[in-house]
């Protein structure tokens, strides 16, 4: 059995773990290593570390930080086949996705190299007599990052190559079900030329987390999870004096005008709904159709749900691999059953689906309902899983409350050929990511990806210019040369330059 072990101070921890946990192959449900779970023990031991190395990371010149990130593109373009081949191996989504998600990870790197732009501080000469006040940015000091089973190699570079080019160390807590490629990423980090101690991975749970949030040498903490877990998070965090930023989950709606190209609709509807299993926190979970659509968008949808090629992540021809855990699957496939029971019409079923030679694996076919009602537990609820559901509604007006009525408000789209009323949308819509004739509207390095309402805590979006703002602090100075002018007390506040 593998034995997936911490990264502290540049190096695999040599320690034995108190508690281990099982990390499965999905395609096979077979057992592939097992990983250590952290205490108050490992996690003191990386704070500590990451806490010692601040003292010089955020001594190194900028430049220097901004060039160890050009050598660790450079490796992860190298390595992003063997990043993909484990992503693939735990989380089990096929390795054209993986291959993309690396891609996503790999243009927050970019952005960091770069980051020298974003941390100037500003100047104003002469603000009174000899008086001039500038700006700079600082590090925060030792930061964490917790992180989802979903995208275990992109979100991890949604935050730490932002955090490490703005001079703050960092320990990493990568989700426990799929904990390999946080370490492929120290290591390359590491031959990138980054000092011991400045990034760390301890693998863990609940336990390891609290630990985290509670620690007092921990100054910010940036989590990306599901929305009970973030709230808890940031409540806790913020409750013991930490910067937090804390994304949660989504029922991301797509809204369909009678208008649209429907062939366009339906093969985004599909790609976005069933791309990775349906556990993306930008996956469409709800296609709302307005007047007829629906009737001419459902048989183009089931044309192609029909068609989806689900086998293991890495067979030639995959397009959907299996769910990250059996566990997952069991809870996915009880939403089918209540949505079943609750009235909604089956129109494609999932359950039973097999694939040969892996009968034990995590499969599940994508599954489409018709006439789903917001009372629904397939609605209310975040499937996390390739289950989609179609609203029907009568008047544009209407399927625009049904999605600012929703809870969560991480991303939505609209799909249709009319300009004014893709303005409306984006106007009123009360979600933080919009799609027009886009159904992932995930932006890129250079602008930050945040959702609204309970898809997000705290005041930060995460990576881009919302990253470097969250990294650093500003401190504003306020100085007198040459010669400080003896003006004798003055007890009031001063009146003239
Ligand atoms: P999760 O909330 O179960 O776990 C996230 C992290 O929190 C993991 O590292 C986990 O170990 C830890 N954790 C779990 N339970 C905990 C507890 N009780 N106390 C403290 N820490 C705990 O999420 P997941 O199942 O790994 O990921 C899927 C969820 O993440 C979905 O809800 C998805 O929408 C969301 N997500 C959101 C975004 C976004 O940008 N908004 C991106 C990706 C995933």
């Amino acid at each position: 059995m593998r034995n997936i072990n911490h990264w502290i101070d540049g190096r695999t921890w040599d320690g034995e773990p108190d508690r281990v946990g099982p990390v499965f192959n999905p395609a096979t449900g077979e057992q592939a290593a097992q990983v250590a779970l952290a205490g108050t023990r490992e996690v003191d031991a990386a704070v500590s570390t990451a806490r010692k190395a601040f003292r010089d990371w955020r001594n190194v010149p900028l430049t220097r930080r901004q060039n160890i990130m050009f050598a660790y593109r450079e490796l992860i373009t190298r390595h992003r086949l063997d990043l993909a081949r484990l992503l693939t191996a735990e989380h089990g989504k096929t390795i054209d996705d993986a291959l993309g998600e690396v891609q996503r990870g790999l243009e927050v790197v970019e952005f960091a190299c770069n980051i020298a732009h974003l941390v100037k501080g500003s100047f104003s000469e002469q603000v009174s007599r000899s008086v001039d006040t500038y700006t700079v940015r600082q590090p925060l000091g030792v930061v964490v990052g917790i992180t989802p089973f979903n995208f275990p190699a992109m979100v991890p570079m949604w935050m730490f190559p932002i955090a490490l080019a703005c001079g703050n160390t960092f320990v990493l807590k990568p989700s426990e079900k799929d904990p390999s490629p946080s370490l492929m990423n120290a290591e390359l980090l590491a031959e990138a030329g980054l000092p011991d101690g400045v990034f760390n991975v301890v693998h863990g749970d609940k336990e390891a987390v609290d630990a985290l949030i509670g620690h007092p040498d921990v100054a910010a903490v940036s989590f990306v999870g599901s929305t009970p877990i973030a709230r808890y998070i940031y409540e806790q965090g913020t409750r013991n004096g930490k910067r937090v930023q804390a994304l949660g989950g989504a029922k991301n709606h797509m809204i369909v005008l009678p208008d649209a190209d429907m062939d366009l609709a339906a093969d985004a509807a599909v790609s976005a709904g069933y791309g990775s299993a349906g556990e993306r926190c930008m996956a469409i979970s709800v296609v709302v159709t307005v007047g007829d659509a629906a009737d001419r968008l459902l048989p183009k949808m089931r044309e192609r749900v029909s068609e989806v090629v689900v086998a293991p992540g890495d067979a030639d021809g995959a397009q959907m691999g299996p769910l990250v855990t059996g566990q997952h699957r069991d809870r996915v496939v009880s939403y089918i059953d209540a949505g079943e029971s609750e009235g909604a019409t089956l129109v494609e079923d999932g359950r039973g689906l097999e694939v040969e030679g892996h009968e034990d694996g995590y499969f599940l076919g994508p599954t489409l309902f018709d006439d789903v009602t917001p009372d629904m537990s397939i609605y209310r609820d975040e499937i996390f899983g390739p289950v989609l559901s179609v609203v029907r509604t009568g008047a544009y007006q209407e399927a625009i409350d049904l999605v600012n009525a929703n809870p969560y408000g991480n991303g939505t789209a609209v799909f249709t050929n009319d300009g004014g009323a893709a303005r409306k949308f984006q106007a009123e819509i009360e979600v933080g990511m919009v799609g027009i004739n886009v159904p992932i509207p995930v932006p890129l390095a250079f602008y930050s990806f945040g959702g609204w309402k309970d898809s997000i805590f705290g005041a930060h979006s995460i990576y881009g210019p919302d990253g470097v703002s969250f990294y650093t602090r500003p401190k504003v100075v306020i100085s007198r040369w040459p010669d400080p002018i003896h003006r004798g007390v003055d007890l009031g506040f001063p009146q003239h330059g």
